[in-house]
């Protein structure tokens, strides 16, 4: 299937890779898998003092991981690169004369000093921030350190269609004469991102709602080059559970560290998606074929989308949940090597931390939980710290607590096979045989050999840790109480 969509993503280098942001991306990725239309990547690095080095690498880090694939550019490397603005400097800069030439632009010499000056004397008189038109009729030519600006209708209004907001319009009279090429030879934003659109003959403009007041400078831009626009769909703004704007303090930071915490890419992606694309009320698990077929723009709310790290935690345990045992193996393993404490002695024995994780798989929120102090640490560690009064059920006293441990370590000790089966078939028995219930019987016994008071299931725990760590440490905690 041909298809004449064509969509791009256009970061602008400034920073980590943010979810928001990323989700932009995805949304344009989904829409051209959707519909068989291209794909492309397109660095806005026009803002030299925001440029932060690493930063490009980060973001496509990031859309890798998720499986976020572009399908032309640049070759770099044998494979595709993404468009870069700063290597596309003299396309703008003939545009741009291009539009002095035929009366659209001029060229502004106010310096800087004279623009503060004006900028303080519309804040001191509460006015909106604007160039005040000195040199739009000067006819100026070149010169160091001069601009080109815009010149803006004084009247009228510029309309559009949104695909998700509906129709849009904007008084003229409101828009400044913005500048298109800055003084340091580079286009500003609004400029080089119409002529590229332009250019990669990009069908739809899909981006972030916070550029949807930049729309009818672009759209004003589009009419005086002659092209004609693409059309637009502006994405719903995403904020924290509280409704404020998205931040840090919301789960709102790079898409790597997601990564690094252990997030799978499948569920990060089926969890962005929701950030503003719904298919109905309450199908809330997609994978990335069946957001590929379903994602249309129409299905794209207006509405603000909410941001909760709770629901992600959710989806990512149940993905984690449904990997085969392989998979979660093979995924968990570098996790388990890098994540346990450094007490713990490296290198790590591969058979045990074998046996280990398919006991945490059921539990795990995301891949870091396998090695966190609470779920496995006590496998690796001998030293495993707890107080005596965990040993001893609220509807026990120590006495009681100590007789029970002490009869079921005589009992374990005799044991020849020490595996879970054979374990509970000698425990639960002996809760009867001792008269107490076989949770308190569990429950003591558990916190000897883990420490803790919720682990991954008691016999097959056990079982892993072996006859000699459950008996020396049940010895322990006998010592506890006694
Ligand atoms: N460079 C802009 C950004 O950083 C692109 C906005 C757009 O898609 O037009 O988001």
């Amino acid at each position: 299937m041909t298809s004449s969509v064509r969509v791009r993503y256009a970061p602008s280098p400034t920073g980590f890779p943010h979810v928001g942001n990323i989700r932009t991306a995805f949304f344009n990725w989904l829409f051209a898998r959707h519909c068989g239309g291209k794909f492309i990547v397109r660095v806005e690095d026009t803002d030299v003092a925001r440029t932060v080095q690493g930063a490009l690498e980060g973001i496509l880090e990031g859309l890798r991981w998720l499986g976020i694939d572009w399908d032309e550019g640049p070759e770099v490397g044998g494979d595709f690169g993404p468009y870069v603005q700063s290597k596309r400097l003299a396309i703008y800069h003939g545009m741009a004369n291009d539009l002095v030439q035929n009366g659209n632009a001029y060229y502004c010499h106010c310096p800087s000093e004279r623009l503060e000056a004006i900028r303080a004397a519309q804040t001191a008189a509460k006015q909106p921030p604007g160039y005040d038109r000195h040199c739009r009729d000067l006819g100026l030519g070149p010169e160091p350190g001069a601009v080109i600006r815009y010149k803006m209708p004084l009247s009228g209004r510029t309309a559009f269609n949104d695909l998700i907001r509906g129709e849009v319009s904007f008084d003229n009279a409101v828009l400044d004469d913005f500048v298109l090429l800055k003084s340091d030879g580079y286009p500003t934003y609004h400029l080089a991102n119409v002529i590229d659109d332009h250019l990669m003959q990009i069908s739809h403009v899909m981006r972030a709602e916070e550029w949807l007041s930049s729309t009818p400078k672009h759209l004003l831009l589009y009419n005086s080059f002659g092209y004609t626009p693409p059309t637009f769909a502006h994405l719903p703004i995403i904020l924290g559970p509280d409704r404020a704007k998205l931040s840090k303090r919301h789960g709102a930071v790079s898409i790597l560290e997601y990564r690094d915490k252990g997030y799978l890419p499948e569920a990060m992606a089926n969890f962005l998606a929701l950030l503003g694309w719904a298919y109905d009320d309450k199908t809330e698990i997609f994978s990335i074929k069946e957001l590929i077929e379903n994602f249309t723009i129409e299905r794209v709310s207006q509405t603000a989308a909410i941001f909760n790290a709770d629901k992600l935690d959710w989806m990512n345990g149940g993905y984690i949940r449904r990997l085969t045992s392989d998979d979660f193996l093979a995924r968990a393993l570098p996790f388990m090597k890098k994540g346990l404490p450094e007490e713990v002695a490296r290198p790590l024995d591969n058979d045990y931390v074998k046996k280990v994780l398919p006991l945490v798989h059921e539990r795990a929120k995301t891949l870091a939980d396998v090695a966190s102090m609470e779920s496995t640490w006590f496998f690796f560690n001998d030293n495993i710290e707890y107080d005596a009064a965990l040993l001893i059920d609220k509807k026990m006293d120590r006495r009681q607590t100590l007789d029970m441990l002490e009869t079921a370590c005589a009992r374990l000790e005799v044991l020849e096979a020490f595996d879970a089966a054979t374990l509970e078939a000698l425990l639960r028995p002996l809760a009867d045989e001792i008269g107490v219930k076989a949770g308190q019987l569990f429950g003591a016994i558990r916190t000897a050999v883990t420490g803790l008071t919720a682990t991954p299931p008691l016999f097959q725990t056990m079982e892993v840790l072996g006859k000699t760590t459950c008996l020396d440490r049940i010895g322990k905690a006998i010592g506890k109480l006694r």
